[in-house]
């Protein structure tokens, strides 16, 4: 991986610190190093389960017992994952009233773990099961202590409250996050391929209204050559923690982040 020069860390630094207000969007690979493979590149669990075959409603319609094996799996992962630098780099960033807020497409839940108070969980957690029938909820650890798959009091298999390829996005969510994009001045955008809509537009919404983005990620993207302004080619947590470094030495000697 090329090397980062160090007045590329020291304009982001600067740019974050000058505009603040700043929001992070955040995909499957800001949670690689905490041991959760995103599916681009089919690691781990993904080599089994194809999510263009399990992680789709009609799927779940389909074979709801066969879905849940890829639930209970994953469900086994998450609960054994950590939060990383990056993780804790945020939750940082936003004790020091430079980050606003978190939108995430993950359900592994590791921001709030880090301790990140104002997340938009875009594509739902995995802490409630809901039933697709009658549309009652419940907490997702005492259901599945009973078995898997687990089953509605109306006798309907339930469902992780994730949303799965080809359902709509939980309108509040959806909202919170876009407003998130109008209202920011920075946008972080970490470990995202940018190819998952709407997720993908919420950059392009930002750009569109002011914001500077700075992406993190060790590939470029979409995104890369078209909306970001600054990318910091490396892994999210290396980066993250040079970033979070920076910042705190920046705050410390002002003159710096001109
Ligand atoms: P994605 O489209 O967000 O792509 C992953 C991106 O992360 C790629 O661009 C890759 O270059 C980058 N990346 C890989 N390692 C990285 C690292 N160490 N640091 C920074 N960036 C890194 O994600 P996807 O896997 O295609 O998933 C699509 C959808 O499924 C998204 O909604 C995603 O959040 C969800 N998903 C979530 C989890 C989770 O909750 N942790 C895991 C898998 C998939
Ligand atoms: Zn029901």
């Amino acid at each position: 991986m090329r090397e980062i020069p160090k007045d590329v860390y020291r304009k982001a630094a600067g740019v974050l610190v000058s505009r603040g207000n700043a929001v992070a969007l955040t995909g499957a690979g800001i949670s690689v190093e905490s041991g959760i493979p995103s599916f681009r590149g089919s690691q781990g669990m993904w080599a089994k389960y194809d999510p263009a075959e399990y992680a789709t409603i009609g799927a779940f319609l389909l074979d709801p017992e066969k879905i849940w094996m890829m639930f209970s799996e994953m469900m086994g992962v998450l609960e054994k994952a950590l939060p990383n630098a990056a993780h804790l780099g945020l939750a940082e960033m936003e004790r020091m009233g430079i980050l606003r807020s978190v939108i995430t497409q993950n359900v592994d839940g590791l921001h709030q773990a880090a301790g990140s108070r104002r997340v938009i969980e875009y594509h739902g957690n995995p802490g409630e099961l809901v039933c697709l029938s009658c549309w009652k909820r419940y907490p997702s650890r005492e259901k599945i202590a009973g078995g898997i798959p687990p089953g509605c009091e109306c006798g309907e298999i339930l469902k992780p409250d994730v949303v799965l390829y080809g359902e709509p996005i939980p309108w509040g969510a959806r909202e919170d996050a876009e407003s998130e994009a109008l209202a920011c001045d920075v946008l972080l955008v970490i470990g995202t391929s940018a190819q998952v809509a709407p997720a993908c537009d919420i950059p392009r919404i930002a750009k569109e209204h002011g914001a500077f983005i700075i992406e993190i990620n060790p590939e470029e993207t979409s995104l890369t050559r078209t909306v970001t302004d600054i990318h910091l080619p490396g892994t999210a947590s290396a980066v993250m923690g040079r970033l979070v470094e920076l910042l705190e030495n920046t705050r410390k000697e002002p003159n710096l982040s001109h």
